[in-house]
């Protein structure tokens, strides 16, 4: 019998690109593992515990926590049943290094990523949807000075991301300025 048809992949996009609305949808239309890096910290905050506390100051920083920490929680999470399925990550990688963890773990898992795919939208865009959110969500980093910082990591930090993973993974832009509905469609386009 010919193997089950896994979807391994990993979304990225500046803060408020809708990372995190595409990543819901292909979890619901592929019955993919959603992978959240940053709910996955807001979580452990919100327990409180000593990691938590240790997190609380990186995550209203708007500062990327340490690598050590952000590998662990994902090794622990594709090496899940639940993630059988397929998976899409969200908000990881966000640097090399992690990167280049994710990519060894995912050679000892035999599952390489099949796709990357990229939500462009255009800064200014991005500002209002975040600033929209600080008001509906009251997250402690969509004030003006964290977003900034987002936006300025993510280009200094994550981009290079891209430009490594481009060399081995099928890497595709969709353009995220377009109704939900529509970049949704996209996506699914690109991972065809
Ligand atoms: P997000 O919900 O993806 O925008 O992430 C919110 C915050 O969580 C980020 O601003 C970082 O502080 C932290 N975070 C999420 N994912 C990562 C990651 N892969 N590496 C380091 N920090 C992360």
């Amino acid at each position: 019998m010919a193997d089950a048809v896994r979807h391994n992949l990993a979304l990225f996009g500046p803060a408020g690109s809708g990372k995190g609305t595409q990543a819901g949808f292909l979890e619901r239309e592929l019955g993919v593992e959603h992978i959240a890096t940053g709910e996955m910290l807001r979580q452990e905050r919100s327990r409180g515990t000593e990691l938590g506390q240790t997190l609380a100051a990186y995550l209203d920083a708007g500062k990327l926590v340490p690598d050590e920490v952000i590998v662990a929680m994902i090794r622990h999470r594709l090496a899940d049943p639940q993630a059988d399925a397929g998976f899409v990550l969200d908000g990881f990688p966000r640097t090399v290094a992690q990167a280049r963890a994710l990519q060894e773990m995912l050679a000892s898992l035999e599952r390489p990523l099949d796709a990357a795919v990229v939500l462009d939208v255009p800064t200014a865009q991005l500002i209002a949807r975040l600033t929209l959110r600080a008001r509906q969500e009251n997250r402690s980093d969509d004030t003006p000075d964290v977003i900034a910082e987002r936006l300025r990591i993510y280009h200094d930090e994550t981009e290079a991301v891209l430009d490594y993973l481009g060399h081995s993974v099928p890497l595709v832009r969709v353009d995220g300025a377009q109704p939900v509905e529509e970049v949704s469609k996209a996506v699914l386009r690109a991972i065809d």
